[in-house]
């Protein structure tokens, strides 16, 4: 499974599911955004292994991510999530900080657990690099496509023209011959980074703010798609991060528990809310400021309009009415099928390094008949 194929679903509700199999990690790294260490929080595998028994050939997401914290740390269950999810239909993937990678060899267990996965990312900056050296990682890659599993890497800078990803882009590609994809992101000011990195969206302010009292454009929010399962087994419509952190989390975005909900539960709260149908078609900033007009939801950024709509019921009302309509189901119909059309390049573009965006199709093979997402895009 390429990583391209995981990407161009990126806009499809319920296409996928991030599990989150545990917080902890061995790393340090200091830009980590679930500020993991060996002791944080971990969820009984019972409840993982009930929740992809819950796929059925019938009923089950396309895609299911392994992530952590470190994932790996608990080999054995994602070999058996992994197996689970296939036996049903879904592919997997799983993303991966390579801490076992120093030691100079890959060890039985976690070796089994990357060959039973569908695709392997694998994460490098200069913070991984601190911890795992370069040589080593590009060892691990090696193996998986000598073993013929699909792999990628996932590269994070401290900005989108840093001179660190070019490079380290150019090296992946006469390292592997530009059968490695690369997803090129940029480091946000989230968990460990918070206290250090100052944020670009820093200025951004409140919708009506911005809008300066017109009405606002519509910025359709793309990661109101794949359901996560995090740390604690909440579900929740999206992976922000104080999402993930916030306990109880914001109800609107609130779609289960690991414990006791069923994925074609999961799947039917994630496509039939109108709330979030809302937030995927026209963006929380829009939102707030059509269905409350100026200065009614607090000042924020984009994500902190959408978490406080969570004390506002009454607005929260009028957006899931609105977006309950027909005429509602039809647009966001339209919306997605515009980013489909987009292709992956764009995604990766909208949420990294737009000018390494074309990396994430490297080593995808070209099926006879299929559109350049290139041209598509445009
Ligand atoms: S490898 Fe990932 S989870 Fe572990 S410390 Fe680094 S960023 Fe955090
Ligand atoms: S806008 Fe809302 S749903 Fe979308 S990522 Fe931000 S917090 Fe999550």
């Amino acid at each position: 499974m390429h990583l391209a194929d995981l990407l161009e679903r990126r806009p499809v509700p319920a296409a996928a599911i991030f599990l989150t199999l545990t917080r902890r990690c061995p790393l340090h790294c200091q830009h980590c955004s679930t500020r993991s260490a060996q002791t944080s929080q971990q969820q009984p595998a019972a409840s993982l292994r009930r929740f992809a028994g819950s796929f059925s050939t019938a009923d089950h997401p396309e895609f299911l991510l392994l992530t952590g914290g470190e994932p790996l740390l608990r080999p054995g269950l994602v070999r058996t999530l992994a197996e689970t999810a296939r036996a049903a239909g879904t592919r997997s993937y799983v993303l991966t900080g390579a801490y076992f990678a120093s030691g100079g060899r890959t060890p039985g267990t976690i070796r089994g657990a990357l060959e039973s996965v569908d695709h392997v990312a694998i994460s490098i900056d200069v913070f991984h690099e601190a911890e795992v050296p370069r040589p080593q990682v590009f060892r691990v890659l090696h193996e998986l496509l000598d073993a013929g599993i699909d792999a990628s890497v996932q590269a994070c800078g401290a900005g989108p023209g840093d001179p660190y990803l070019v490079t380290l882009a150019e090296q992946i590609r006469q390292e592997f011959a530009d059968r490695v994809p690369m997803l090129a992101t940029v480091v946000s000011p989230v968990g460990r980074a918070r206290s250090w990195l100052v944020s670009s969206a820093a200025g951004e302010t409140a919708a009506e703010d911005r809008s300066g009292g017109r009405i606002v454009p519509a910025l359709p929010c793309d990661m109101a798609s794949w359901p996560v399962v995090g740390f604690d087994g909440t579900i929740t419509a999206c992976c922000n991060t104080d999402v993930l952190d916030s306990r109880p989390a914001p109800a609107h975005l609130r779609l289960g528990h690991i414990a006791t909900t069923t994925w074609p539960e999961v799947r039917h709260a994630c496509v039939s809310s109108p709330v979030l149908r809302g937030l995927r078609t026209e963006g929380p900033l829009r939102l707030a400021a059509r269905m409350a007009g100026p200065g009614q939801v607090g000042r924020g950024d984009y994500c902190q309009t959408c978490r406080a709509l969570a004390d506002r019921p009454e607005i929260l009302r009028r957006v899931g009415a609105d977006a309950a309509r027909p005429v509602a189901v039809l647009i966001e119909q339209q919306a997605i099928a515009l980013q489909l059309r987009a292709g992956p390049v764009a995604f990766a573009r909208r949420h990294g390094a737009p000018a390494l965006a074309d990396l994430v199709l490297l080593g995808r093979p070209t099926l006879p008949g299929e559109q350049d997402p290139e041209a598509a895009a445009c």
